[in-house]
């Protein structure tokens, strides 16, 4: 039976895969600048973590959501100590499209309302409410919950005055990524964040911070909406809370009170992720990750702003992107295929990095390096000198 083809698939078969490091079915090895898309936070089959799910398998990988399982505990609160969020309650669940659309239903329990407002270039997933408040038209089908959203542009401050004043009794939820991944690394200031969060308070609307990209330390916070000194109502997380293995969950603020049954799900909290998700964790916290998340995302982005051809560095922590001109359009198809470097896209021309938050300085180096020879192998020659042509009469003229 044919795979289908989710994402236009690069013709690399991979098999192994090591830190920052991955190799395919040829040995050859490639450097991991994506991180699986900011699924790899602690690096690709960090031994921690391949003994924490090992020694889970053998006690129980599984049994039904019916009855406690001390792993879900130990998972509630280390995520507690390292996020600093206290009296949330956690609902785990499997991804992070999951995640967003039960934020987006008890949102909507919770205020009785129906809108929610979004913004251009968003991603929140794949599912009916998280497709609904993406602005992506490749992946909104006809059939869908589009006409309940409105996308305002992104740090748009007055648009988003302007919309509560007009709707805002009837605003279930805000939704809004601290910083925009699928959309080109696009960072909400701390002043939208702010507005935000003072608006659906005072209109009674729920602030969805969705982390599934931007959280679980990638910016060097664990959450990166964090940075405006406000607490979200409710924070969903996936991607990089299980280093590779499925998990996606949100964090419930007090004031929302879910009743038995709203949420559920027969995987989720399932003993294996939640161990996988509890390594990450101690790992972050043995080793320091959100600093180190922090002090070797300057590193890259100083590194970066020093090499020619590229434009408009930004990002925070290890959430990372630059813009490529015209002629380099085809830069991350030739740092895959002539210098094994995985980096990840966004429409139009821009370039992202994701990698593991511990990435050492020596792997950035070796990134800078060869992403240096890959702009240079795309950059046009001017010709050799001896074909250089005599300057016309006019240009003659203009350098005297
Ligand atoms: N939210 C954001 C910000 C994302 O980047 C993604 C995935 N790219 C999702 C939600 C959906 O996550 P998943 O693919 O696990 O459903």
């Amino acid at each position: 039976m044919a795979l289908f083809d989710v994402y236009s698939l690069n013709n690399i078969t991979i098999t192994k895969a090591n830190g920052s490091y991955v190799w395919d079915n040829n040995g050859v090895q490639y450097l991991d600048m994506y991180g699986g898309h900011a699924v790899i936070s602690i690096g690709h089959t960090n031994p921690f973590w391949t003994a924490r799910i090992k020694e889970q398998l053998d006690q129980i990988a599984f049994y039904s959501n019916s009855v406690i399982l001390p792993i879900q505990q130990e998972l509630s609160e280390i995520l507690e100590r390292v996020s600093g969020k206290k009296d949330y309650q956690l609902f785990l669940c499997n991804s992070g499209a999951e995640a967003n659309e039960n934020a987006l239903k008890l949102a909507s329990f919770h205020t009785g309302r129906k809108k929610v407002i979004a913004f251009k270039k968003s991603f929140h997933g794949r599912t009916s409410l998280a497709v609904a408040c993406t602005d992506n038209p490749a992946i909104v089908a006809p059939v869908n919950e589009t006409d309940n959203v409105t996308f305002l542009p992104f740090n748009d401050e007055k648009a988003l005055k302007a919309e509560f004043e007009k709707n805002g009794k009837d605003v279930a939820a805000v939704i809004i990524e601290g910083i925009q991944g699928v959309g080109g690394i696009v960072e909400a200031t701390p002043s939208f964040l702010k507005l935000i969060r003072s608006l659906t308070t005072q209109y009674g609307a729920v602030y969805i911070a969705d982390s599934v990209q931007c959280g679980y330390g990638r910016s060097g916070q664990f959450f990166s909406h964090d940075i405006a000194g406000e607490d979200a109502d409710i924070y969903t997380m996936a991607k990089g809370m299980g280093n590779g293995f499925p998990i996606g969950g949100i964090l419930i603020a007090p004031s929302i009170k879910p009743k038995i049954g709203m949420l559920g799900t027969t995987f989720g909290g399932n003993p294996l992720a939640c161990a996988a998700a509890v390594a990450v964790l101690e790992v972050i916290e043995k080793d320091n990750l959100l600093e180190t998340a922090k002090t070797r995302g300057t590193y890259l982005i100083n590194k970066l702003k020093r090499v020619n051809g590229i434009e408009n560095i930004r990002g925070r922590g290890l959430m990372i992107g630059f813009d490529v001109p015209e002629h380099l359009s085809g830069l991350k198809q030739t740092l895959l295929y002539d210098f094994f470097v995985f980096t990840g896209e966004a429409k139009p021309n821009v370039i992202r990095l994701l990698p593991a938050l511990n990435i050492t300085r020596k792997q950035i180096d070796e990134f800078i390096d060869i992403l240096e020879e890959a702009i240079d192998s795309l950059t046009p020659k001017a010709p050799p000198a001896e074909e250089v042509k005599e300057p016309t009469s006019k240009v003659v003229a203009e350098l005297k």
